[in-house]
């Protein structure tokens, strides 16, 4: 039934990554995939991430239950002080609502489907060039895609009357992409001042600012002059919405850390707009990452009979009998029979303790 399907094209960035892993020359170098890389070449992670895995190893109380469909309050709390300001009268008024998605892409999605569902313009303007998963991400989620111009060639530089003219014939209410800082391909960002010009055209058109945030701490290494940008239009007490991504700043490219933030004119608003949050995430992806337990556990469904081979070792059973009072054989086998669903928490609650212990 699947034999008309036919090759997809391998994606324009990351497949440059399936071509560079391919070839066998020793002089090979990527400049396609934006992740930080050491003078030999490899994968960096940052101390600062190591330390806090650390901690996490290390911290017995933590435990591996599903995070809620918004996420990590204080993560959220955290992601939406870092972009709009630890003194933003936008938080302090409640007006605003974070919800932990996906990383960039995630929290692009969620936004974008939020918009298509609840928002009255379905016209997204974004840059040309701009990332290219952008147009698709927007696509998919019903919204209709349009460039307004941004890099001059000739220039190597911002087109910026061609921004202004663009913008200021879209249709108002009409949604539009904007690079937090840093803008991906160009490099070229508006002056602080271009800014305050491209917020008043904005503004006065009721244009709404959707930014993408990939790079807070990138364009001039000050996490508060990178994120300029986006709160100007906080301090204009209008709408807005921005998706964040950790995988650049933070280095965390596969934990898939992000947050989108939509500021409301209202804390009543924003409440509502957090439910209707829920209602696009859920059926998604239920909720986002916390932090995988140790070890693949599908054995246990995938085996059959009346036994489970569990893979514990003698030390994780004899710790269980002793602290759980939980008796199997040493070899790690269960027999299912012997359990009933009462006793399933206890069970899991001392696995898992075996395991992480
Ligand atoms: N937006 C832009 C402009 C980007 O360059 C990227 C990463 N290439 C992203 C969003 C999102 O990336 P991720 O989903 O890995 O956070």
């Amino acid at each position: 039934v699947f034999s008309h399907v036919v090759q997809a094209p391998e994606d324009p960035i990351l497949g440059v990554t399936v071509a560079y892993n391919k070839d066998p020359n020793p002089i090979k170098l990527n400049l396609g995939v934006g992740a930080y890389r050491t003078e030999e070449g490899k994968p960096l992670v940052l101390n600062v991430v190591r330390r806090a895995e650390q901690m996490l190893v290390n911290d017995q109380s933590r435990v591996k239950e599903y995070l809620p469909i918004i996420g990590l309050s204080d993560f959220n709390k955290s992601s939406a002080k870092l972009i709009f300001g630890a003194d933003s009268t936008a938080i302090q008024e409640n007006r605003v609502t974070t919800v932990q998605c996906l990383s960039g892409t995630g929290s692009l999605r969620v936004g974008a489907e939020f918009l298509a569902r609840h928002y009255h313009e379905h016209t997204i303007y974004i840059p040309q060039p701009t990332w290219g998963n952008h147009p698709k991400i927007f696509n998919l989620a019903g919204l209709s895609v349009k460039p307004y111009r941004y890099y001059n060639p000739q220039t190597r530089g911002l087109d910026f009357q061609g921004l202004l003219e663009d913008l200021g014939a879209a249709p108002s209410g009409a949604i539009v992409l904007l690079h937090a800082c840093a803008h991906n391909p160009t490099g070229v960002d508006p002056t602080l001042d271009q800014w305050e010009q491209i917020r008043q055209l904005m503004r006065s058109k009721g244009l709404l600012p959707f930014f993408d945030s990939a790079y807070q701490g990138f364009a001039s290494g000050s996490l508060d002059a990178d994120a300029q940008s986006v709160r100007m239009f906080i301090a204009d007490g209008g709408e807005c919405l921005a998706a964040q991504s950790y995988a650049k700043n933070m280095g965390l490219y596969g934990e898939r850390v992000g947050a989108l933030s939509i500021v409301c004119k209202t804390a009543d608003v924003a409440s509502r707009v957090e439910s209707q949050l829920k209602m696009v995430i859920r059926p998604m992806y239920s909720n986002p990452p916390i932090h995988g337990t140790p070890g693949d556990w599908s054995h246990i469904i995938k085996q059959i009979g009346m036994f489970t081979f569990t893979g514990l070792n003698t030390e994780q059973v004899a710790f269980m009998t002793r602290e759980y009072h939980i008796y199997m054989t040493s070899d790690g086998r269960i027999s299912m029979a012997g359990l009933n669903s009462r006793k399933v928490p206890h069970l899991a609650d001392a696995i898992h303790a075996a395991v992480t212990s």
